[in-house]
């Protein structure tokens, strides 16, 4: 463990959308900033291939590779990209305090958050065998693959809901897979889905296989009162089961809900604790988009960069 201190003006931890965006304006603003990776260095992309909806790419791209691209366009401006994590914060004074995993301490005049979340999975072999090859957890991203197919949703939040609602706009039928007899979401969402005559609800549900070599072609469903099995012929299957945002060393410090979003100012991506903005996925449990994701994160630099102005920082 080395005892040393780095002062740093603009600290950014994580490295998805959110992150890398903040770091392009942050150092385009001549703020210097480092950015600590974490341990999924390029975030969720890193485990997405086709990107179709994100802007400025015609033709799509692979995740990594725009991941890559994000890195690359914040590095041309001297963004310190460091592949180290970040295990402690204090953010009792003006100078905030953050120590990372080999124990250097650094003392950030601004700090943006943008640790993003992660999907929930059902952990069974098969969900993990046929990922990205029909097995998505999210519809807004990859429902257009699916569009005229038979899709199934397990979950029964509103996520799930909205999941099966939009997939229900591409698709002749929607199976939601739900484990109880009713749903966690809100009435209107509840109501919408039951109103819609291509999804249909199976209760008392759980997933016993997703069945397919290098594609989905269908999912074996059981009654958990029944033990009745059933098998589903559908090519796109989606887990909406909730997400984790990745915000665990922050609690104490930050405000947050009882999920452990960030709440941020309406409008801004301020903080509770004046110089700590939050951007992407970590404050954001109903977009999760990557393109929203870097909107939030050039708002985190932007923000950051009038807190260290007006402080007479910069
Ligand atoms: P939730 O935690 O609300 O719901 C998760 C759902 O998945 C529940 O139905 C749960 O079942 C089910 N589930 C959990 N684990 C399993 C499992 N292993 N197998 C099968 N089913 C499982 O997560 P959401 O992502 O839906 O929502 C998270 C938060 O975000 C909520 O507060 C929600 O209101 C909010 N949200 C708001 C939106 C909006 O405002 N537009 C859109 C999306 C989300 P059970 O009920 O039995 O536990």
């Amino acid at each position: 463990m080395s005892s040393e201190i780095e002062k740093v003006l603009c600290l950014i931890i994580g490295s998805g959308p959110a992150g890398y965006t903040a770091a392009i304006y942050a150092a385009r603003a001549n703020m210097k900033p480092v950015i600590y990776t974490g341990l999924e260095p390029g975030g969720q992309l890193m485990i997405t291939t086709d990107v179709e909806n994100y802007p400025g790419y015609p033709d799509g791209v692979q995740g990594p590779a725009m991941m890559d691209d994000f890195k690359k366009q914040a590095e041309r401006f001297e963004t310190d990209v460091r592949y180290e994590i970040i295990t402690k914060v204090d953010f009792t004074g003006p100078v905030h305090k953050v120590w990372t995993e080999g124990g250097t301490e650094i003392h950030a005049d601004s700090i943006v958050i943008s640790t993003g979340a992660s999907a929930q999975w059902l952990g069974i072999d098969s969900e993990k065998r046929l990922m990205n090859m029909g097995v998505s957890a999210c519809a807004v991203c990859d429902g257009f693959f699916f569009k005229g197919q038979e899709v199934a949703v397990v979950g029964g939040g509103d996520t799930a809901c909205e999941e099966a609602s939009y997939l229900s706009k591409l698709c002749p039928k929607v199976h939601m897979i739900v484990r109880r007899d009713e749903f966690r979401a809100s009435k209107i969402m509840q109501e919408r889905v039951l109103k819609t005559e291509n999804i249909i609800v199976h209760w008392f549900s759980e997933t016993d296989e997703i069945l397919g070599d290098t594609e989905v072609t269908g999912v074996r469903i059981y009654n958990n009162k029944t033990n009745e099995k059933t098998v589903l012929p559908v090519t796109g299957f989606f887990v909406a089961i909730g997400h984790k945002p990745s915000t665990d060393i922050f609690k104490g410090w930050i405000d947050m809900d009882d999920v452990g979003y960030i709440k941020t100012v309406p409008g801004t991506s301020k903080t509770n604790i004046k110089g700590v903005f939050a951007s992407g996925d970590a404050q954001d449990n109903v977009y999760r988009q990557a393109v929203t994701a870097a909107g939030t994160g050039c708002m985190a630099a932007l923000d950051a960069e009038r807190y260290l102005t007006e402080m007479g920082i910069i």
